[in-house]
């Protein structure tokens, strides 16, 4: 995709909603870590359903240590590998009280050291909360850089530091939540919404997903030509029977 391609998508994403974010609900640093922690495998949806419910108990480094692990787990049930997160978050919320002062650090290195953080986490804790210009590159980012051919890699770590490099410095900040969002409600896995998308003209994609309201026939239209069928194949049943009616009549009296 060429530098001008580049800045006119961004600029689009940008005009059509300027304001991105997470849609994870957070009100601290911690929050927001706790509930990247969570996300793995889970929508923001059904991390947000869990929150809702911890953090008006529980929103401190303190209080979830204080909870404990079967204090911690009722609260977590419905999230995927809840043994497993819930000992992570305990496990950060030790060290976190140890190492930062109870602080969420906004250093890379510190923060990938926390249990159940790793470079996506951490980048989408320091964009996010200390807006710095890194690209947490998941599944939905990771589909749109290579389909459009914005930033196309065989790994994420690759399209990391691909899209650093070629996002246009005035989008920086935002792209990764508009290159999540638009991967999650437009740019679709399994059937891509080309037809309703506003990049459509800039992406490399092909071929691109048609309109289905203009490929699917209305059902009358589905009456007709189901009964046009019928008609076909009861004309063709006629003519094969007189077509066959001189030579029974040959049989017939020989
Ligand atoms: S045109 Fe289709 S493939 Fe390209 S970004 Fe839009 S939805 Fe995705």
């Amino acid at each position: 995709m060429s530098p001008a391609k580049r800045h006119e998508m961004f600029a689009r994403l940008r005009a059509a909603n300027p304001n991105p974010t997470t849609e994870l609900a957070w009100s601290s640093p911690f929050e927001l870590l706790v509930a990247v922690i969570l996300s793995a495998q889970m929508t923001d949806k059904g991390v947000n359903a869990a929150t809702a419910k911890l953090f008006p108990v529980a929103n401190t480094p303190q209080a979830i240590a204080a909870l404990g692990l079967d204090g911690l787990l009722p609260y977590l049930r419905t999230i995927n590998f809840c043994n497993t997160k819930a000992a992570n978050v305990l496990a950060t919320c030790t060290a976190l009280l140890e190492r930062h002062g109870g602080e969420v650090p906004r250093d890379r290195e510190a923060l990938e050291s926390l249990p159940g953080v790793g470079r996506k986490t951490a980048n989408v804790v320091l964009n996010t909360v200390f807006r710095e210009p890194a690209m947490a590159v998941d599944t939905h980012i990771f589909r749109v850089a290579n389909r459009t051919g914005l930033a196309p890699g065989e790994d994420v770590r690759e399209v990391e530091d691909r899209l650093l490099k070629v996002v246009p410095a005035e989008f920086l900040l935002d792209a990764h939540h508009w290159l999540i969002l638009h991967g999650r409600y437009v740019c679709k896995a399994r059937t891509p919404e080309c037809w309703r998308c506003e990049i459509r003209d800039l992406c490399a994609y092909r071929p691109k997903t048609p309109d289905p309201a203009a490929t699917v026939p209305p059902p009358r239209a589905k009456a007709v030509a189901k009964k046009q069928a019928s008609r076909v194949r009861t004309v063709a049943k006629v003519v094969r029977s007189r077509a066959g009616a001189p030579a029974r009549r040959r049989k017939e009296q020989a």
